[in-house]
C-alpha cells in the first residue's frame, strides 16, 4: 500500500515525532494550522475514523487519550485546544490514513469550514 502515514510510522520517512505508544505515532504537521499543530495517526492503517470506529472501536478511544496526552505534553490543557479529524472528501481529508489534528497555542476560530 502506498500509504504516507504507513511510511512515517515505518522511519522511512522522516518526522519530528513528539509522542509514541504501542497504538499510535504523534508529529507534527509539516504546515502547520497554528503554534502547535500535532498529527497523532493509529500505527495499523485506516483510510478514516468511520473505518476504525467499526473494525476497533476500543482504539479509537485510546488515539482520544492520546491526543490529551500529546495536549499536556505540549502545555496546551490551561489554555484549551482543538482536536479535529477529517473525513472523506466532503471532510476534505487530503491523507488517507486516520490522523487527528491536535491544535493549539492560539485562539482558534470559531467557524468549522
Ligand atoms: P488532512 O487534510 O488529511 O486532514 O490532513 C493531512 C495533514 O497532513 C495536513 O495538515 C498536512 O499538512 C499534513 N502532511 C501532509 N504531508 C505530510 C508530511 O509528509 N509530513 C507531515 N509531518 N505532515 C504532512
Ligand atoms: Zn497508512
Amino acid at each position: 500500500m502506498n500509504c504516507l502515514f504507513c511510511k512515517i510510522i515505518a522511519g522511512e520517512i522522516p518526522s519530528a515525532i513528539v509522542y509514541q505508544d504501542e497504538d499510535c505515532v504523534a508529529i507534527r504537521d509539516i504546515n502547520p494550522q497554528a503554534p502547535t499543530h500535532v498529527l497523532v495517526m493509529p500505527r495499523r492503517h485506516f483510510c478514516c475514523l468511520t473505518t476504525a470506529v467499526a473494525e476497533d472501536p476500543a482504539l479509537v478511544g485510546r488515539l482520544m487519550q492520546a491526543c490529551v496526552k500529546v495536549a499536556q505534553l505540549e502545555g496546551l490543557t490551561q489554555d484549551g485546544y482543538r482536536v479535529v479529524t477529517n473525513i472523506g472528501e466532503n471532510g476534505a481529508q487530503t491523507v488517507k490514513h486516520l490522523h487527528l489534528h491536535v491544535l493549539g497555542g492560539t485562539k482558534m476560530s470559531e467557524k468549522m469550514s
